[in-house]
């Protein structure tokens, strides 16, 4: 699990893991946790244009 105190999204690689996309960092090498692939998949929906559907 990354433990780095700062990621960015250029330096995150979302992974296919079978049907799901593990975001991981690529500077450390390792998956990150929840909170940090909850944001970055929000961030990377943005930076496709849309905008993530708040709940
Ligand atoms: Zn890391």
């Amino acid at each position: 699990m990354c433990e780095c105190s700062k990621v960015h999204l250029f330096e995150v690689e979302f992974k296919l893991d079978g049907m799901i996309v593990v975001p991981t960092h690529k500077n450390c090498g390792f998956a990150l946790d929840e909170k940090q692939s909850d944001k970055f998949q929000k961030e990377l929906v943005k930076s496709w244009g849309f905008e993530a559907e708040e709940e």
